[in-house]
Order: structure tokens, then sequence, then C-alpha cells
């Protein structure tokens, strides 16, 4: 429906009276007495506050199906927002599920901007805006600022770009047009903000683009300029719910505010004590302004949880406790006592995702646990995306399906895939798809227009795409900027290439016939190929690239690549990281089966398991250091609330997770556990020493001494640690953990022959194909490996 006659012309029409009466009233059946309360008090604004897993979506989705049903708006008529694409996704099925009419579609159920971007594609106009307005990416929206700053002559050095996006976007979040800044602010970024801010907007408008802020903004501004358009929407939009209502910023809140400002048929739903979004500008305020801003408002609150055992629900209302600005309420549940919390620590995080995998196993055949676990009823809920590393090796290795939700898996996700399209040209310059990949990533001025006159060279030549940029190079046939960029490049993959090897050894053998098919040799490189992965990153600008973005996305980006270097120490060298890599990607299973989900916890909101882990309970991890840097209490407080949310996913099983150490750039630094553990309640909380690991007492040999070397010992987190063993159970590696893998013992196998592997474990060969044996795995099923992986049996280090 493209415009509102239209939309006009089916006010009124409902479903008669006789087809609604034939419509069993079911949709009300399951809700206990204050949830149908809040299911069909209609008229008026109306609040549900209250706790995780009281039944608040549900509520939500019953007053629609009420509303429905009842014929009192038409599913086109209702303006339902929701936090995630995903929970839009869910509502309307569930939805769908009720004898309900909804044959005109719930179009206007989605997320704020979702919404937005519909409603300003009809009214673009009124923002000095065609329809076809584009939405900018932050790349663009820096590009931009930073011209602006050119303009004016500003240093960026001094005030980068991404500072001032973060100004605007922060204003946006208030609502807050140039004009309407407080002259309090005028200060910000030198005292130029202001009205570099201004000057952005109207270059947007000369571009026909928006920001993903300005979506909500200018819709509120059309709302408060243009009486006759808000009317329009106050009318058609007859009853307006919100779910998560505790994480809106004051621009949503303003735009709710303005819609439902007619009829006030409004109903938020929300708990003060997940309110997680507070670094995007949620105002955990409007939550608690509700009953003044919306006279007369009812408010209901839910006390019962239907969704967690006891022992789950005290861990985290006891936890929840320890924030000042609260509400405070009390959550009861007469579900049956279950199993209490579980909290383990390991060594390390490889320990941890090794002992997770294990779990899941156990708990998925059946001897963890009251009952056997599907798959798909288990999550892993991570503090940091670059937690998530662990588990997806660990996972791919065993052989155990996972999906990671809210984002790509580690290896797909964009900075790592380019990463590692570098590291491959590094190791092997022909790799023509991954010089294409990187050739133009970060931008250095080589367009379509470029890469062509690349790769016409490299065919007229025979050659690689690297080598035919070296003859355009030469050749002067890229001009200016670019070509002096492409220079840069293809200067830096031969340099970094002669850093995997060390200098040439000249062979003084008589035997060796140097007629140019003897083998080269060169001795040990000068840097390690941990080393050598920073520098190529750091040197190509792709670091550089991520630490300009002021996205919120680009922390966790570096703090991803920061993994994958970690990760190259258990690797001898870049080419057997590389092999790994597309090893275990080729081993991944397809297919719709059942699936561990592994996310944020901010994106595990709104969601339940039966079974959670929670892992990475470290102070400076989580709670995260840098929101206590940059928000001090308040900061921590949002990330007690996050504890809060991930302790009430779950239903069953709650098992928390800290390491001793984890390694940051190929070095041991320890840590303590999270000050949130010490807020769990003893009564409610069984502290588990892994079987068949060196639990309780000190360390094996070996590993002392790998924990002298790393001055473990001395630490405050191996002190509290020590002391709170017997309280906390903490797992030691094994004997034989031995990561590094040795690239230079090459084996030669049979078929049939018994062999190990560091990974998969035992198994048989059943294939041998140049360096790579087919081994049929005891546990982990028939792979193809990499020969100088696999031991022989005899070998086995055990
Ligand atoms: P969150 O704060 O995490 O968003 P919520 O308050 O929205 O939680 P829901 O997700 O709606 O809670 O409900 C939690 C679980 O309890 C769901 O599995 C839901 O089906 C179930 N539930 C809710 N109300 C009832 C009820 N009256 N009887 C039985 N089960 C219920
Ligand atoms: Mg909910």
């Amino acid at each position: 429906m493209s415009s509102f006659d239209e939309m006009d012309a089916f006010e009124g029409a409902s479903l008669s009276a006789r087809a609604m009466a034939a419509l069993p009233k079911d949709h009300l059946k399951w809700l206990n007495e204050p949830q149908l309360e809040a299911a069909t008090k209609f008229d008026g604004p109306l609040l549900v506050l209250a706790g995780a897993g009281t039944g608040k979506t549900r509520t939500l989705i019953s007053r629609i199906a009420e509303i429905l049903h009842t014929g009192r708006a038409r599913s086109d008529q209702i303006l339902a927002v929701t936090f995630t694409n995903r929970a839009a996704k869910e509502m309307k099925e569930r939805v769908q599920t009720y004898p309900v009419n909804v044959s005109r579609g719930l179009q206007w159920m989605g997320t704020f901007h979702a919404i937005c971007v519909k409603l300003l594609r009809r009214h673009s106009e009124l923002a000095g805006l065609k329809p076809n307005f584009t939405i900018l990416d932050t790349d663009d929206q820096l590009r931009l600022l930073k011209q602006l700053l050119h303009l004016s002559n500003i240093d960026e050095k001094r005030w980068p770009p991404r500072m001032l996006a973060g100004h605007i976007d922060d204003w946006k979040n208030r609502a807050l047009t140039p004009d309407k800044v407080p002259a309090a602010e005028t200060s910000t970024f030198n005292n130029k903000g202001i009205e570099l801010y201004a000057q952005y907007q109207i270059r947007l408008r000369e571009l026909n683009a928006v920001d993903f802020g300005d979506l909500l903004l200018h819709m509120v501004t059309i709302f408060q300029t243009h009486q006759d358009v808000l009317e329009q929407y106050q009318r058609w939009f007859r009853y307006i719910l919100v779910d998560e209502y505790q994480d809106t910023n004051v621009a949503q809140y303003l735009w709710l505010r303005l819609l439902a400002g007619a009829h006030k048929n409004i109903c938020c739903v929300g708990d003060d004590d997940q309110s997680i979004y507070g670094w995007r500008g949620a105002e955990v305020g409007n939550i608690l302004r509700f009953e003044k801003d919306f006279p007369g408002a009812y408010v209901v609150r839910l006390e019962q949880n239907y969704r967690s055992t006891p022992h789950i629900l005290a861990a985290a209302s006891n936890v929840i406790r320890g924030n000042e600005n609260r509400l405070g309420k009390e959550l009861w549940t007469d579900a049956q006592e279950g199993e209490k919390v579980r909290l383990i620590g390991h060594w390390d995080g490889e320990e941890e995702a090794r002992w997770i995998g294990e779990e899941i196993d156990a708990m998925q055949g059946g001897t963890r646990g009251a009952r056997p676990f599907n798959l798909d009823e288990i999550a892993i809920l991570v503090r940091a995306s670059h937690q998530m590393r662990a588990f997806e090796d660990r996972f791919l290795t065993i052989g155990l399906p996972y999906k990671v939700i809210g984002g790509p898996r580690f290896y797909e996700r964009m900075e790592i895939r380019d990463a590692m399209a570098y590291f491959r040209l590094v190791v092997s310059p022909g790799d023509d798809l991954a010089f294409e990949r990187i050739v133009n990533t970060p931008k250095r001025g080589l367009g379509d227009k470029a890469q062509q006159t690349i790769q016409m060279t490299a065919r007229e030549h025979g050659v690689s795409l690297v080598d035919g940029a070296r003859i355009v190079v030469d050749n002067g046939l890229i001009k200016g900027k670019g070509g002096k960029a492409l220079r840069e490049l293809i200067d830096g993959l031969a340099r970094w290439n002669a850093m995997t090897r060390g200098p040439r050894i000249e062979v003084d053998d008589d035997s060796v016939i140097d007629d140019g098919t003897a083998p080269m040799r060169f001795g040990e490189p000068e840097v390690s190929h941990i080393e050598l992965a920073q520098i190529v990153l750091d040197e190509s600008g792709y670091t550089a690239h991520w630490q300009n973005e002021k996205t919120p996305e680009a922390p966790g980006r570096l703090e991803n690549l920061k993994e994958l270097v970690n990760q190259l120490d258990n690797f001898e060298n870049l080419q057997g990281f590389l092999e790994h890599v597309s090893l275990v990607m080729d081993n991944e299973q397809e297919g719709d089966g059942a699936k561990v989900s592994i996310m944020t916890l901010h994106a595990a909101k709104g969601l339940e398991f039966p079974a959670v882990f929670l892992p990475g309970w470290e102070d400076g991890l989580f709670p995260s250091q840098r929101s206590m840097d940059e928000s001090g209490l308040k900061g921590l407080e949002e990330e007690r609330r996050l504890a809060y949310v991930g302790i009430t996913r779950a239903e069953e099983v709650c098992t928390i997770s800290f390491a001793a150490n984890r390694r940051v750039f190929g070095q041991w630094q320890n840590s303590m556990p999270s000050r949130f553990i010490d807020e769990l309640p003893e009564d409610h909380v069984e502290v588990l020493t892994p079987p068949g690991l060196y639990g309780g007492g000190q360390p094996a040999a070996g590993i002392e001494n790998r924990a002298a070397e790393a001055n473990v010992y001395n630490s405050p987190g191996w002190k509290r640690m020590q002391a709170r063993q017997g309280q906390y159970g903490m797992s030691q590696p094994r004997e034989s953990r031995n990561t590094v893998i040795d690239a230079t013992a090459v084996a030669s196998f049979t078929l049939g022959e018994r062999v190990f592997h560091q990974k998969f474990g035992y198994g048989a060969v059943v294939g041998i194909e140049g360096d790579k044996v087919e081994v049929d795995f005891e546990k982990a099923g028939t792979k193809k490996v990499v020969s100088r992986f696999l031991s022989a049996k005899d070998d086995i280090p055990f």
C-alpha cells in the first residue's frame, strides 16, 4: 500500500460479529490472572513492568490476538515494535497460530528502524529527500565527515572523524537536530561540533541520503512539524505495542509518544533490570517515567517466572541485587527444584572450550543431566564475540553442529576473511582470489577501472595478479594516488613474503648441481609468524581501517583480529594455520539438523534455552573493562544487568565458567574470576571439578614450569584462585596438552594403519592422496587431514 488514502479506504472494515464469535478464544487460555488483565485491558496507556521470564512477550502477543479477535483493529492497524527483526518474525508466526484474522498482514510489526524506513519513504519530501533516498553505511558516513573536516581545515588527527560521528549519533539518539542542541554543548568537538553537524545534515540532503540515526530523527521532526501527517497516523495505528521498552532511546520514545498522543492506546512491556543498550543511547529512565508521561497509565506487574528453575532464578536475583539503580522486584516460580547453577574454573580459554564441548556431547548422549538434551536446546552466550572462536574451532574439530546467531561464524566474518586473504597472499603470492579481495581493502583508490587494468595486464603476460600489478606499476599504467597505493601494496607483499623465511643458505655440496632445480634452503625466519601476521595487518593499513571506524561493531572487529593473531600461537607457521582453517571449514556439516547456538549476551535478549553455558566470567572480559572505563559505575551496573539477562535465559541447566589465563597476542595473561561470581548465592551453586583432570591440587610439573614462566603464580588472579580452590573447581590442562603442531614431522602412512590426530583422536587410514590422508576417526568420522598433523600409533604422545 503506497499512500494513506488507500489505507483510509479500508478503515472500519473488520470481521463481522458472527465470524468473530465463531473463533475459539484459546489465545487467552494459558494466561495467569495479571497476564490476562494486561492482555485484555484496553483504552489507555498500559505498562507491564516485570522481571525476566514472566511472560511479558507472551502477554503482548496474546494482546495482539485479542485486539484482532475482538475486531478492535485490523492486523495492518496495529503498530508493534520489537527489538530485532528476528523477534518480529517470531511474533508474526506466533500470532498466526491463533485463529484470528491476520489477512491484511502484520505489516507494522518490526524494529523502530524498519518501521521508520517505511514511513520515511512515504514522506521523504517533508524531510527534503526523494523517496529513493539511500541509507549510508558507516564507511560512507565517515568519508563524508572527513571531507567536511578537510573543508574546515580541521586536523583530523587531533579531531578524528569518528569522534565527531559519535557526537552526531548521540545527538540523533536524543532527537536533537542541530538547532536544538543545548547551548551547554557548544564546546563539543573544539567548539565546532554543532556547526559541523549542521553542515553534515545539509550534505546528506544534497546527496539524497540518510544515516541510521536519521530514520527516527526525520520521522520525529516530520511528526512535530506536520500536524496533519501525525494525525493521520495517530488515527491509523489504533493500538501501539512495544516489547523490550527498557531499551528505547529518547528519539524512539518521542516518536512513540507522538503517535500515541491522541488515543493513548499504548502498551509497553519491559524490565528495568534488562536494560543493556545504554551504550547506544537507551534510556532506562523511559520505563521508570512511563506513569508520569502517560497520566492515568495502568501498571501491571508479573511476578511468576515460568522459564527457570528456582536455583537459576535465585542466582539471577542475587546478582542483580548488587545494582543500586533499580526498582526492585521479587520473582517466584513453582517449577521443580532442578539442578543448582554450576560453576567451574579452567586453566585457559581453550580448556574451557574443550570442556564445554565434552559436556555438550554428554548431555546429548543423556549421560549428563536429568535427561538427554537436543542440540538446539543448548546455547553458549558470550560477552564478546571474539570468545566464539575457541568454541567454533573446537566444535568444528569434534564435529559438533553449531550456529552463530546474530552474526556470521568466526572464519566467515568479513574482517577475518580479509585478514586471511592477506596471509594467503603472503604465503602464496599467486593466490589471485585473495588479491582480488584485498586490493582495495582498505580503500586505496583502486576502483573497478584500475582493477580491470591489472587483470588485463596479468592476462596479457600470463602471470598472476600480483605480478600483473607489478608490471602495471613499473609502466605507470595507473596514475595518481591509486598507482602509488598499488606500489606500496605490492612492495609490502614482497617484503612480507621475504619475512616468512630466513636468509638464503648457500649449499656447499658438490652433489647438488645448480641447474635451477635444486631446492633453495633458507635459515630460520627473523620474525615469528605471529609477529609477521601483526606486521601485515598493520603495514597494509588494515588495522587502521578498523581503528578509524566509529561504528559500534568496529571494536569487536578489532578484537576478532586480535583473536585471530592469538590463534596463530597454536601453529608452527602461517602455512600450517591456513591449512588448518581450510580443513576445519571443509569438515563442516551442512543441513538443517539441530545445532548448538552460539551468540552474544546482547543478542540473547528475550530468548530462552533449556541449557545455557556462560563462559568467560573474568574481570575485564565480563564485566568488560571498556565498559567500566568509559562509564564507571553506570557501566558496571549495565554489565551486571547483562549477567542477569544471561542467567535468566536458562530454563533447566545454567553453567558459568571462567579461565585463569587467556592468550592475548601470544602472551599469557592471567585474570581474576569475575566479581559477579562472588555475587552468586552459595546455596544455589554447585562448584564442579572436571573428572579426569588435575583438579583440586597443584598443577602437573610441566605445567608448573610454564605457569612460572608466565609469572602466573605471582598474579593476584592465581592467588585468588588458589584461595578459592575447594570453593570453586579448577581444571588443569592435561600433561600431554601440546597444541604446537610440528609441521616438519612428515610421516608416511599405509592403508589401514592406526593413527592419532591431535584434534580428531584415533582412527585408521582409509586413503592417501599426496600429502593428504583420509582417516576414519573413531569419534569424529571420516576426514581428510594433512599427513604431518598425524602421528603413527607408536608416536602417540601419551
Ligand atoms: P524476557 O524478560 O526474557 O523477555 P518475558 O517476560 O518476555 O521474558 P516470555 O518469553 O513471554 O517472558 O515467557 C517466558 C516463558 O514462560 C515462555 O516459555 C512462555 O511460553 C512461558 N509462559 C509465560 N506465561 C506462561 C503461563 N501463564 N503459563 C505457562 N507458561 C507461560
Ligand atoms: Mg520477552
